[in-house]
């Protein structure tokens, strides 16, 4: 005989966490299944979680034993040339008192073990180290339920939750959602340095406890569309680099070379220097963006996270968007148990909620930039040679005048690009961000 539960969730990141904690909270009977021997095992992040979005799901997370590495007080923004590069950053008290723990870094398999644990406190079954094979439909294609690698195989459920990620199998097998485009993907690679606490806070020039996100574009990534982050964990470092898959595919680059560059870059290799290799991961990042995605739910089904392709590129905020995903399916699913209505019209209360919530505004308003960068190349390569000319130009202290430097840079500038395109870039970057 199969097992029956109200709720199926496959995965147990966060979006899927997040819904069973709410699920279980009002007695629905939840199991989560996830294929990593534990939550967290197979999951990469770079490490940034967002305050706002997990106290919707537990309200005093800190309290609670929310595994916390450093709280962000400072975002830094680097655009780099092969030799250097400008560096922005903004730091407010704010963020050490009234608005600590907005933004906070974390090692996903202590969070997402934690957070998994704090679901299963309040009834959710998670069962681990167990794949998704399959979903079981009925005569009128209704999802009815999973079927799973394990002995005792299939579970009947009578709604599914899809929060498997972006790199989902089901999504080729079962067609819930259409095999992402190579350009709709990042692939990403992490590597976790362990240093000294101290020299962390020496380094990065904060206090205990508190840390420092940098985020990094320009001509580390090899000429592709791409971004790096250097994030500060207790006594560890947390480096990712990433490009877009297409352009991985053209340029042939590959992403293990790529990080080792990115190590060695004049402004990187001294924050580093002396640190042991702990952790290396590859992983696919959602980047699709609003177009790409996918019906929100079916007869018997809704998908969430990543899975559904909720991530902002441009603030790179995906673990929010999965936690509050997750939050807004299950309330959905409440609903659909009021009315006794799993189909399609009875959970739609799901995308309502999402389309008026800050997800789609969000990703509606960025839905042209991933577009513009891959179609504007010279922002990985000659826009931050140029501008590095240009700074050690005027930074050069050598008995020419100001004016004449001046001149060399608009000279250097207008051989390379035109002024016309130039300012074509310039409007197509605005109006992408709009
Ligand atoms: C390198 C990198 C850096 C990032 N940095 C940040 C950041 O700093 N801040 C931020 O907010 N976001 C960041 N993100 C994005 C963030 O990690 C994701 O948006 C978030 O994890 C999505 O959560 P999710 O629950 O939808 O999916 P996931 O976290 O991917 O969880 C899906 C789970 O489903 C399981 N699973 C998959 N298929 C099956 C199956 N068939 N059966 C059973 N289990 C299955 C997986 O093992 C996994 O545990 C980053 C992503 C990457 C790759």
């Amino acid at each position: 005989m199969q097992e029956e539960f109200d709720v199926a969730i496959v995965g147990a990141g966060p979006a899927g966490i997040s819904a069973s904690h709410i699920l279980a909270g009002k007695g629905i009977k939840t199991i989560v299944f996830e294929r990593g021997e534990y939550p967290g095992a197979k999951n990469i992040s770079g490490g940034v979680l967002y305050g706002h979005d997990l106290a919707g799901i537990i309200p005093g997370f800190i309290e609670k034993g929310c595994p916390v590495e450093r709280n962000i007080v400072e975002s830094r923004l680097w655009y780099l040339s092969r030799d250097g590069g400008y560096s922005l950053s903004f730091m407010d008290n704010a963020f050490r008192d009234r608005l600590s723990f907005n933004a906070f870094t974390v090692g996903r398999a202590k969070f997402d073990r934690w957070f998994a644990e704090e679901a299963k406190k309040k009834g959710a079954l998670v069962a681990c180290g167990t794949v998704v094979t399959d979903l079981l439909r009925d005569a009128d294609n209704r999802v009815i339920g999973v079927g799973t690698d394990r002995p005792d195989g299939n579970v009947q459920a009578k709604v599914v939750l899809l929060a498997d990620g972006i790199n989902s199998l089901l999504a080729a097998k079962t067609g819930f959602r259409s095999e992402p485009k190579p350009s709709d993907i990042a692939l990403a690679v992490k590597e976790v340095i362990e240093i000294s606490e101290d020299m962390i806070n020496e380094r990065f020039n904060v206090d205990p406890g508190q840390g420092t996100t940098i985020e990094i574009v320009g001509e580390i990534t090899g000429g592709m569309d791409g971004i790096a982050v250097i994030y500060t964990n207790k006594k560890t470092l947390s480096l990712c680099i990433g490009a877009n898959l297409s352009d991985f595919m053209k340029n042939k680059i590959k992403p293990y070379e790529m990080l080792e560059a990115f190590k060695a870059h004049p402004m990187v290799a001294p924050l580093i220097k002396g640190g042991q290799s702990k952790e290396y991961m590859a992983h696919w990042i959602a980047e699709g963006g609003y177009n790409a995605i996918p019906q929100l739910c079916g007869d018997g089904y809704l998908i969430a996270g990543d899975s559904a392709m909720l991530f902002n590129a441009l603030h790179r905020e995906g673990s929010n968007m999965a936690i509050t995903s997750g939050r807004y399916a299950a309330n959905a699913i409440l609903e659909a148990f009021d009315k006794g209505d799993f189909s399609r019209n009875g959970l739609k209360g799901y995308s309502e909620r999402l389309q008026s919530s800050y997800i789609m505004k969000d990703l509606k308003k960025y839905r042209r930039f991933n577009s513009f960068r891959l179609h504007h190349h010279e922002l990985f390569t000659l826009f931050p040679k140029l501008s590095g000319f240009a700074a050690r130009e005027m930074l050069t202290v050598d008995g020419v005048s100001k004016k004449d430097k001046q001149r060399a840079i608009w000279k250097k500038m207008k051989e390379e690009f035109s002024i016309f395109k130039m300012l074509r870039v310039v409007w197509g970057g605005i109006r992408s961000v709009k």
